[in-house]
Parts: structure tokens; C-alpha cells; sequence
């Protein structure tokens, strides 16, 4: 079956919808590849092993970075998916290779899959001088010691140099002694308390190998070569032009319309702790972050507390679903993506309903994908779409590493994947030879999707969203220090090179008894190794367990477990069953549930206090000031609401007695002056409201400067806080010493807060709604809220910070 084309389904689209949904469209032109001549020292045997393959000649953007570090510059690619990333590093580390036969190199890819799928493509090659092996917790112990002894190429990830190699660093010695590559693949990974660790990882690696030149590849970003710079702790270049050839891309940016005005939400019914009304003025709102997007979310959205009012806006789910049927009913061949596996599902059975309603038996030809599935079923699944039985397929970011599914007419992406990267290797999926592709981004009900459909050149323009790690932080700083004295005693040079803090953090451990200082430096006095968090996860997650049977149904991460799975708690687990918890043991890190469908849905509660312990740096801005700091917050889940299914309507409140949690952490934070709010037209009433509205859709557009979630981030806002003695927002990291967001939140203030404030004046909706300022995950409810005073706060606090000048450094 030849299908329509997807340049004419979009003409179609244009002409069906013309109520303002597509908000934008871009053609993304084909591009003729720029190849250039081999640099003169690639070895004629390698030059034949990739021409071989169909590699006839490097593109300029491979050649560049090659040549750069063969020089002996450090270096990061940075451009798109697909482009060849990998032989801008092989080239240089396999010629080497080839022609020093001393010469080692080490590979870390974020993954132990991806690992794997580079040694294939290193083996295809036919090299054998190069004797590359993977080197993980997978590699047999005998095969181990051969590659510790004659490995030329050794493929790893973070986990396996910190618990594998760096540790035993003396059989390792050859391998590391001749190191003279370091290849970092796919390292806007390396972010936040994850990347702040690796970050450290890799100064404990140059430690023990003189000198190597590292090389860097990541997905294209706001200045990777500040972020791989950072990564590494050495000077590295960043190589974007990108010369790879490319095919038509047509992008149309799709918002789900307003539903008609529902009838006034419900009062909310006073349970028995609501607060007094009198007291909302001046209690601070919050929002206290929680790291568990993967948890599946309520009856209706994808957020993991589920819809708190009625809806306001046609759901993403429903608008891809008419979307993926309109396709396959023209033959186009189309891959839709989604958040969760259990969207997977409902979104492949509502085009297969509407279709066969079309023509009975077409609804066949749509299916679900889903990380989960035997790779036999992939494999089936994979076959039927490349030979047309199957035109439709909705899957989850399963499909982003590793599954060959690529040649596909159209994308639909239910909602903005949460970092450029994403998007454009989902997007990347489309694309025939000689056939134009289309790509719509459908957003969803939140803030930054609203943003960027409304502002395509976010996508399209030069990205600002920043890879943002701490190296500095004490809390990873300290146990890797100590890591980096069991490995060999720490000299004050090493000190110079783990930076700023080691100094502090090497006296806090000799404080503690963990180091002691000899003459020939800093030694470890402990019989174990030192514990370190390489990944963040902040310890064990917390089992969800059917009480009835002790079956296993899940794990909570332990940070978000006192708001999801609190005593009462509705929970809606992996493929759509529903439980309501019984207890919540926090010393066991169990919740026992069981199983029950109730038609309503809980929501968490709690207070949250927070004081500034010092400032880093502020910007003085007359009535505005913008400040970074470290901040103390105290959170305690103090009570849960039931609310209806659907209506959002409240049927009660719970008193809840979890204990209070304490987190230090980095904090940007904006005061304003009464008065400039005043003048602005802001009633002092309506000041809460506006503030706490504008610190929600702060918290979601953060995701836009700096690559974290949402969920990564805490906030709170009041009209006036003891320590600043003014209205105050502050968004803080979830993260005990922070992980670097809020202090790129910090730098990037204008831009983040601009696009804050134009995403609450784009959206369309009345008096604020998710796709603006309501957070579903509020400790307060979503209570109070005042759009249009948040927009008119945000131009008074803008407006200082444009007359302010720039401070210095
Ligand atoms: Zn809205
Ligand atoms: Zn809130």
C-alpha cells in the first residue's frame, strides 16, 4: 500500500483544524552532506575498513573534532542525531591506535546497551591491532584479566570505573599509563547529582593516567563546551556545524483547544484541617520536589497525582489518538510517542476503536510498543511495521535507544519529551529517502509544552537549555574525595585538581576520622571503601507490595514515597490496576497496598519552612533582587485529600503523621518590593496568589535553561518571609547540596523568568489552568492562584532587571 505522503496528511490537518491548534509549522530543509578529504595521518588500513562500510570521506564537522584532538585540544561534538558523532572520536583514538602500539583508550557511555552497540560497530571494522572489549559488570572474570593485561580499547560506563577500575588502578597500570584518549559519548547525560558525580569520577581518572585528550560527544545544547568543561575540568572546544546530510523535515507545533467553559469548579468542601481562610494570605505555598516521573499518573493525565479540577483543555492523549487514526487511515506510517506504558496502551485502543468505526478491520493495523516486551515480540512488532501490515504505533521513549525502527513517514510526540535531545532523536525516526516527513509536537497541559509551541524558535533557534551539573557540591564532593584517597592519598595538588570546596571537604573528612594527613598527603583510615551515591538515587526506593499475596508491584522513589504512598493513598500502578495503601514503613521501606477502583483520587498535603543560610551572589535591582544562596527547608506530608474522579470535586481531608524531612540545598530566590507590586496594579489580596502562581509556572519552565525535570525542582513562595523581609519566590534543588539548577536558574534569570512569564500570558485559558500556572504536584492544592497578577509581577520584576546593570563577572 502506498500511503498518502505525509506533506499532503499535513495539508489535510491544515485544513480540517483551522481553529488555531497548529500554532506553527517549520520546514526543516534537506541538507547536502559536506564531506572533506582523510586527514593525512588516518592509516590507509583504516581508511579501507570504513570505506568498506560505505564511509568514503569524513563530513567537515568529523574531521574538525578529529583533527582538533590529535592536536591535543580537548574536544565536544555537539550536533544532531544521527550525524556521525562517533567516527568524529574513532577516527582520531583508532588511528592512534593502528600506528602506536603502546597507546590505550577508554570509552564511558552512560549505558552498558549503548557500550555494547559501539564494540559491535568497532569489531564490524575488522581491526584486530585495536583489541577493543567491553569491560562491565556483564565481562566473565576470566576474560577480565586478559583485558586488564592486553586491551587496547576498553568500553565501560561511570558505575564500572568507580567500583571496578579506578579501585584496582594498580592492575590497571599499563591501561592507564598509556591512556591517550578519554572518549565521554552521549555526555549531556552526565547532569545534575549524577553528572556532578561523574564529573568527579573523571579528575579521580586523570589522578592516575597522565594527560590523556578527552573527547566528547553530546546531543546538541546551550553551550556544551562551558558543560563538557566543566565535566572534565579542562579546557574543551565544542565542534557544532553540523555537515551531515539530512532528509525534509515539516514540524507543525500542535495545542490541544480549550474545552467549552465548564460550570464554576466546586467549592472546596472544609475538611477537617483546612486552613482557616483567614490564615492564606500569608502562609507560604509550596512545592516540594519529588524525583518519580515514571510513577503512572491518575485516572485521567499522565501527572502522578492525577487531575486536581475538571479539565480545561482537550487532553495530548486524545488529540494524538485522532491524529495517529487520521494517519494510518491515509496509509502514512506513523510512530506516536508517549510518557508512560499505560498511555501506550489507552492511546493504540482509541485509534483502533476510531478506525474500525471508519472501516471495520483497519484498527488492526495500529499496536503498542513498550519497553517490557520479549525481544521476540520487538522483533515481530519491528517486521510488521517496516513491511506495512502495521501502519501505527504508539510506544514510549523505549524505542529511543537501541530498536531499529527508523524510515517512518510521521512522528506524533504526546507532549514535549523534556529535553531537546529527546525530541530530536524521536523526531529523527521520520525520514524516507525522497520523501518529505512530518513531525507534530502535540503539547501537553503544562507550562513549559505551552511555552514552546507558542515560541518555536526555543525548538528551532539556537537552544538555551544548558546540561547542568556541580562538581562542587559537598555532598558529592566529600565521598568522592574520600573515594579518590582509598584509590592512592591525596596530594595537595590533587586538591587543585577536584577544585573549588575540596579543600573544605578534605578537612571536614579529617574532622570526621575518615581521613588522616601524613607526610605523603591524605590517606584513607577506613577498612572498606567509602560509600558513594554515584547515581543519586538518595538510598533504596520503597517497595509497593500487595498485602494480600506480598507480590511486588512496584518501587517509589524514597524522596516522593511519603506523597504517593501515604497511608489512604490512591495509586495507580503499570497497566492501569488501581491500589489504596494500608501502611507506609518507613524503617522497612515498604508500603502494603491493596487492590480497590475507588472514584476518587488522593492528593498529599504538607508545610513546608524554609531559612536562608547564606548567600553567594545577588544582583541588586532596586525594588527587584534576584539572590543564590543555601537554604534549609523543612517539609513534613501533613494530611491527603480525596477528590473525585473526573469533577475534581473534594470529599475530605486526612490528618497524615509522617515524619518532617530536612534538606540543605541551593536556592535561587527573587524579592520585591510592596510597593513596586502595588504600583503594578497587584492588589496586596492578590499578592499570594500571584506569587505562588508565578513560582509554579517558574518550576516548569525551568526544564528550558537547564536539563532537569520538573520534578527535580521545589518552590515556595510568600508574601512576606522572615529572612528576606519581603514578597519572596524561591525555587530550590531537591537535591541535598544542590545539583546545579538553581544556580543556572540563577545566571540565566532573565531568559528563564521571560519565558515564565510569556507562558502564563499565552495561555488561553481563564483564570489559570495546568497548562499555565497549576502544578500537579502543589503541596497546597493549587491554592490560591492569581494569573493575570503573576504576569504583571514577573514585567515588574523583568522590567528591574533590564534598567539593573549587569553585575560584575
Ligand atoms: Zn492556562
Ligand atoms: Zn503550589
Amino acid at each position: 500500500m502506498t500511503g498518502a505522503d505525509a506533506a499532503t496528511l499535513l495539508a489535510e490537518l491544515r485544513a480540517r483544524y483551522a481553529d488555531g491548534r497548529i500554532t506553527h509549522v517549520e520546514r526543516l530543509p534537506p541538507r547536502d552532506g559536506e564531506p572533506v578529504a582523510w586527514p593525512e595521518w588516518v592509516p590507509v588500513e583504516l581508511r579501507g575498513a570504513l570505506a568498506a562500510h560505505g564511509v568514503d570521506a569524513p563530513w567537515r564537522h568529523q574531521a574538525q573534532a578529529a583533527v582538533r584532538a590529535v592536536e591535543g585540544g580537548h574536544v565536544v561534538v555537539a550536533t544532531g542525531t544521527a550525524s556521525g558523532k562517533s567516527l568524529a572520536y574513532l577516527l582520531p583514538t583508532l588511528s592512534r591506535l593502528l600506528t602506536d602500539p603502546r597507546a590505550t583508550a577508554l570509552y564511558l557511555s552512560p549505558t552498558k546497551a549503548l557500550a555494547g552497540d559501539q564494540l559491535r560497530a568497532i569489531g564490524a571494522l575488522g581491526l584486530p591491532a585495536v583489541r577493543a572489549a567491553c569491560y562491565d559488570g556483564d565481562t566473565p572474570r576470566e576474560e577480565r584479566e586478559w583485558i586488564r593485561a592486553h586491551g587496547r580499547l576498553v568500553l565501560t560506563n561511570p558505575d564500572m570505573l568507580h567500583y571496578g577500575i579506578l579501585p584496582s588502578h594498580r592492575r590497571w597500570r599499563g591501561f592507564l599509563r598509556n591512556l591517550r584518549f578519554v572518549i565521554v559519548d552521549e555526555c549531556h547525560a552526565y547532569r545534575g547529582v549524577f553528572g556532578s558525580h561523574v564529573a568527579n569520577l573523571l579528575r579521580r581518572l586523570r589522578r592516575l593516567a597522565p594527560d590523556p585528550v578527552f573527547l566528547l560527544a553530546s546531543a546538541t545544547s546551550g553551550d556544551p563546551a562551558a558543560s563538557a568543561s566543566r565535566l572534565t575540568g579542562l579546557d574543551v572546544t565544542a565542534v557544532t556545524d553540523d555537515a551531515s546530510p539530512r532528509g525534509a523535515v515539516t514540524f507543525a507545533l500542535w495545542e490541544p483547544p480549550l474545552l467549552d467553559p465548564p460550570t464554576p469548579p466546586p467549592a472546596p468542601k472544609r475538611g477537617p484541617l483546612s486552613r482557616p481562610e483567614s490564615a492564606r494570605g500569608t502562609l507560604p505555598q509550596e512545592e516540594w520536589p519529588s524525583r518519580d516521573p515514571s510513577w503512572d499518573g491518575g485516572p485521567e493525565h499522565g501527572s502522578p497525582l492525577g487531575a486536581e479540577a475538571a479539565p480545561v483543555r482537550r487532553s495530548a492523549l486524545a488529540e494524538t489518538g485522532d491524529l495517529l487514526a487520521d494517519a494510518v487511515s491515509r496509509g502514512v506510517r506513523t510512530l506516536a510517542f508517549v510518557r508512560s506504558r499505560r498511555a501506550a496502551e489507552v492511546l493504540a485502543g482509541a485509534a483502533r476503536r476510531e478506525l474500525d468505526e471508519a472501516v471495520p478491520g483497519l484498527g488492526r493495523r495500529v499496536a503498542a510498543y513498550r519497553g517490557g516486551y520479549l525481544p521476540e515480540e520487538r522483533r515481530k512488532l519491528e517486521r510488521a511495521l517496516h513491511d506495512g501490515d502495521l501502519l501505527g504505533l504508539a510506544t514510549t521513549s523505549a524505542l529511543e535507544l537501541g530498536v531499529d525502527l527508523s524510515g517512518l513517514d510521521a512522528v506524533v510526540l504526546c507532549g514535549y519529551p523534556g529535553r531537546l535531545a529527546s525530541l530530536w532523536q524521536q523526531a529523527g525516526r521520520a525520514g524516507r529517502a525522497g520523501r518529505e516527513a512530518l513531525c507534530v509536537l502535540v503539547a501537553r497541559d503544562d507550562p513549559l509544552d505551552t511555552y514552546l509551541v507558542h515560541h518555536p524558535e526555543a525548538l528551532f533557534g539556537s537552544p538555551v537549555e544548558a546540561t547542568v551539573l556541580d562538581p562542587a557540591n559537598p555532598h558529592v564532593l566529600a565521598p568522592q574525595l574520600a573515594a579518590a584517597a582509598a584509590e592512592s592519598a591525596l596530594t595537595p595538588a590533587d586538591l587543585e585538581l577536584f577544585g573549588e570546596g575540596a579543600t573544605a571537604a578534605v578537612e571536614s573528612l579529617v574532622g570526621d576520622g575518615l581521613l588522616r594527613r601524613r607526610p605523603a598527603g591524605w590517606f584513607w583510615t577506613g577498612r572498606e571503601r567509602p560509600e558513594v551515591d554515584l547515581r543519586g538515587t538518595g538510598g533504596a526506593p520503597v517497595a509497593v507490595v500487595e498485602s494480600a499475596s506480598g507480590r511486588l508491584l512496584g518501587t517509589v522513589d524514597r524522596s516522593s514515597a511519603h506523597f504517593h504512598v501515604h497511608p489512604g493513598a490512591a495509586v495507580y500502578l503499570h497497566g492501569g490496576e488501581s491500589y489504596v495503601v494500608e501502611t507506609l514503613d518507613l524503617d522497612d521501606e515498604v508500603a502494603l497496598v491493596r487492590p480497590e477502583s475507588p472514584d476518587w483520587f488522593t492528593q498529599a498535603r504538607d508545610t513546608t519552612a524554609l531559612s536562608v543560610v547564606s548567600v553567594r551572589a545577588y544582583r541588586d535591582a532596586g525594588p527587584v533582587g534576584l539572590f543564590l544562596g543555601e537554604v534549609d527547608v523543612t517539609n513534613q506530608v501533613v494530611s491527603y485529600q480525596r477528590r473525585r474522579v473526573g469533577s475534581g470535586e473534594m470529599l475530605g481531608t486526612f490528618p497524615l503523621e509522617l515524619p518532617e524531612r530536612q534538606l540543605r540545598t541551593v536556592a535561587v530566590w527573587c524579592t520585591v518590593a510592596p510597593q513596586a507590586l502595588a504600583d503594578a496594579g497587584v492588589d496586596p489580596a492578590d499578592v499570594p496568589g500571584a506569587l505562588h502562581a508565578a513560582e509554579h509556572a517558574a518550576i516548569g519552565l525551568l526544564p528550558l535553561v537547564a536539563t532537569c525535570d520538573r520534578w527535580d525542582i521545589g518552590g515556595l513562595s510568600t508574601a512576606v518571609h522572615a529572612d528576606t523581609g519581603a514578597p519572596t519566590v524561591f525555587v530550590y534543588d531537591g537535591h541535598p547540596g544542590g545539583a546545579g539548577f538553581a544556580e543556572r536558574a540563577y545566571h540565566a534569570a532573565v531568559e528563564w523568568l521571560s519565558a515564565t512569564r510569556d507562558a502564563i500570558d499565552g495561555c488561553g485559558c481563564e483564570a489559570g489552568c495546568p497548562s499555565c500556572v497549576q502544578s500537579p504536584k502543589c503541596g497546597n492544592g493549587n491554592h490560591p492562584l492569581a494569573k493575570p497578577q503573576a504576569v504583571d509581577s514577573l514585567d515588574v520584576v523583568l522590567a528591574a532587571l533590564a534598567a539593573a546593570p549587569e553585575p560584575a563577572g
